[in-house]
């Protein structure tokens, strides 16, 4: 299906000259599909340069392939790579073949055609402007007149009839225009107003269609075309000695006593934990599949990693132009703020019921951080903002050890919050977790095209990316605070085995790394209903969520972001 030109829009330039203007690329024949589809999608897949192929394309890809020569009894071309500088467009059309003495230009479609009213077949708008653009485009190639193109809808096993006549040169015309009109622009045009077209889009999970109009209506009503859990794993490399390399389409990892093979397709990042050595050929491997490919330190700490997403140069000036403006800044640290003190508050709360004395013991700690969080937005400045977060993040961790049980070891227990190194064992698996945490949060923010180095928030002044210490203050506590709590409590932990204890620092152990590495990526599988769309995720999915939903703040549709919050 697909929306109608949108006539009012365009306009007329000369028949003769150039729709694209000389310093600008050619359009690709499928960006005019995309447009006569979505002028959202067009503009997503087109100017922010985000392509997702799914399913549905590769099918699609697969009929061009398989489909066409057998489907035919004469194709006199297969296929042909088409090119005109006068139209400014390139592409590939599916097929051309001579009937009655003429050239047609062939295109090959897996769904259903369009029905008019006495149900005659029809071609889809978007169709429609492909099959003109490849007939002139093979026109102009051949020297001959190409009066006709014709599509082939193989879900209906029918064939729809394209005129070639001066209506529909200058419709290509007004929708090159069009496009060309969008690639200039920095504004993301709106979602579609018609929904069935979002269900069937490559790029719902990219655009997130149903939040921005839950946005704008303020219904209830539960997205549902955000995956609730993500489909690939992340590749965690810890022993010592680790080598990946690569073999075809499969990274293997090789360790002084093990060999393993993972097909690329299983993964969504590689992390490297340590000092394992990946080549070129792996790394150029993950970059050709979208696979972040991340390094830490053996104490956790996130050292460097690769982006998945170059390009995208709109997208990062939008957020530029966003968070340079200080009002946006100090609504967006609001909102971080208030959700990541409401989730300490709460998981205290929490965690002391039915415990009179560790909730007596905590509640001068409560009483302040209650207090802290009725100023946040009364805040005038990012400062006094900082200061009430201090405060809040003092008193919580000064109450979070009466969440410990009383059997719990001293020797698991935290004496104070020591961050760099960490000097107790608690401390050391809360800085391990964050460290994990920063590492998830960076990959998931240049995935979704966000520049980690500009945030809101946080000061650029050491050498973490601002942006990635903001996102992960809404997911400290439920992905690390609390997994780490109930594995201490659990008693999950062997406080010789998973420790290395030197000069008063304490490191993870090899086996210990393993186990804390198990414990995040278990809970990221864990699935939460998101408090503002009803929406039940795993906290992976969550994150890029919020990732998503933080870019919204700045185009069209604020007040999703940080809404997150511990039950
Ligand atoms: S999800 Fe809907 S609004 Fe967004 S690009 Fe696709 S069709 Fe357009």
């Amino acid at each position: 299906m697909t929306t109608p030109l949108n006539s009012n829009s365009l306009q007329d330039s000369a028949p003769g000259t150039s729709p694209v203007a000389t310093d600008e690329p050619p359009l690709r024949v499928m960006a005019l599909h995309a447009l006569l589809y979505c002028e959202r999608l067009f503009y997503l897949e087109e100017v922010e340069e985000i392509r997702v192929a799914d399913a549905n394309v590769y099918a699609g890809r697969r009929l061009h392939d398989d489909v066409v020569p057998l489907d035919d009894e004469s194709p006199e071309q297969r296929s042909m790579e088409l090119a005109s500088e006068t139209w400014g467009l390139l592409g590939k059309v599916d097929a051309v073949r001579r009937r009655d003495g003429a050239w047609v230009a062939y295109e090959h479609k897996k769904g259903r055609c369009r029905r008019g009213d006495d149900k005659q077949v029809l071609p889809w708008p978007s169709d429609r402007i492909q099959a003109v653009a490849y007939a002139v485009l093979l026109e102009e190639e051949l020297g001959e007149p190409v009066s006709q193109a014709r599509i082939r809808y193989h879900a209906d096993n029918v064939t729809a009839f394209v005129e070639i006549d001066e209506s529909a040169k200058r419709d290509l015309r007004q929708a090159i225009e069009r496009a060309c009109e969008l690639r200039r622009t920095a504004e993301r045009p709106p979602v579609t107003e018609n929904e069935r077209l979002c269900k069937s889009c490559s790029l719902n999970v990219v655009c997130l269609p149903e939040e921005e109009r839950l946005a704008d209506a303020g219904e209830p009503h539960t997205p549902t075309l955000f995956p609730s859990n993500r489909e690939r794993h992340t590749l965690h490399v810890v022993a010592h000695k680790a080598y990946v390399s690569r073999s075809g389409e499969t990274l293997v990892v090789k360790t002084d006593d093990d060999k393993q093979s993972v097909p690329i397709q299983q993964i969504d990042a590689v992390v490297i934990h340590g000092y394992g050595q990946m080549t070129t050929q792996a790394i150029h491997l993950c970059a050709h599949h979208g696979v972040s490919v991340g390094w830490m330190s053996r104490g956790g700490r996130f050292i460097a990693g690769t982006s998945a997403s170059p390009g995208r140069v709109q997208q990062r000036i939008r957020q530029y132009h966003a968070l340079t403006e200080p009002e946006n800044c100090l609504r967006l640290s609001c909102a971080l703020v208030r959700a990541k003190v409401e989730s300490q508050l709460r998981y205290l709360m929490r965690g002391t019921r039915g415990n009179k004395g560790a909730r007596n013991s905590c509640r001068q700690d409560i009483g302040l951080i209650r207090e802290a969080l009725r100023k946040i937005d009364g805040a005038a400045t990012l400062d006094s903002l900082r200061g009430l977060e201090g405060i809040s993040a003092k008193a919580y961790f000064a109450s979070l050890p009466l969440l410990l049980g009383e059997r719990v070891p001293d020797e698991m227990r935290p004496h104070g919050r020591s961050k760099h190194p960490p000097r107790d064992r608690f401390n050391c698996l809360l800085s391990f977790g964050y460290g994990m945490l920063h590492g998830l949060v960076h990959r998931t923010l240049l995935g979704v095209g966000l520049e980690p180095a500009f945030g809101f928030f946080h000061q650029p002044r050491t050498a973490a990316p601002p942006l990635v210490l903001d996102v992960m203050e809404i997911f400290r506590t439920p992905l690390v605070d609390m997994p780490v709590v109930g594995s201490v409590n659990r008693a999950q932990w062997h406080q010789d085995d998973d420790f290395v204890i030197a000069r008063g620092h304490v490191w993870m152990s090899d086996q210990g790394r393993k186990k804390a590495i198990a414990l995040f990526e278990q809970r990221l599988e864990e699935s939460y209903k998101h408090p503002h769309t009803g929406q039940s995720l795993s906290y992976v999915r969550m994150v890029e969520l919020e990732a998503r939903l933080l870019e919204k703040e700045w185009t069209g549709s604020p007040g999703l972001f940080a809404q997150l919050r511990m039950r």
